[in-house]
């Protein structure tokens, strides 16, 4: 895929937001794979204490030391489909909604690179509004 400048994309036109769609599924199923990976970590940590009930403290340490990394390994593969670039705060600063002002963004609304959209929500609520401004 190219990379595109933001003011490129017109959600009025069907491909546009077609390809847009396309991007923020790819984007909302590769976070939900990483959601899923964590949460089967915890998961296996919890278990696997209480079979062995080992009492000592540097299990638990040693599980949330991996917890810790994969978290931090998620967060940098949590990247745009499109570009390639790391959602950060700055990323849903389009729009009225800013709750985030700095640091990586779990749940970014478009990319802060190529302007393309991150999540499906958004996209429907702009592409709606497009539709409306017609
Ligand atoms: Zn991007």
């Amino acid at each position: 895929m190219q990379k595109r400048a933001i003011s490129n994309i017109d959600l009025s036109n069907h491909d546009e937001q077609e390809r847009q769609k396309a991007n923020a599924l790819r984007f909302e199923r590769r976070r939900a794979r990483l959601i899923f990976g964590f949460a089967l970590l915890v998961f296996i940590g919890l278990t696997a204490k209480s079979v062995v009930s080992l009492e000592d403290e540097g299990y638990v340490v040693a599980v949330m030391f991996a917890n810790l990394l994969f978290i931090l390994f998620s967060i940098f593969k949590c990247k745009c489909p499109n570009c390639g670039a790391l959602p950060t705060g700055h990323a849903i600063s389009a729009g009225q909604e800013i709750s985030y002002s700095k640091g990586v963004n779990p749940f970014p609304k478009k990319c802060s690179v190529c302007g393309f959209y991150l999540s499906r929500r958004f996209l429907t609520k702009e592409i709606r509004k497009v539709a409306k401004g017609k």
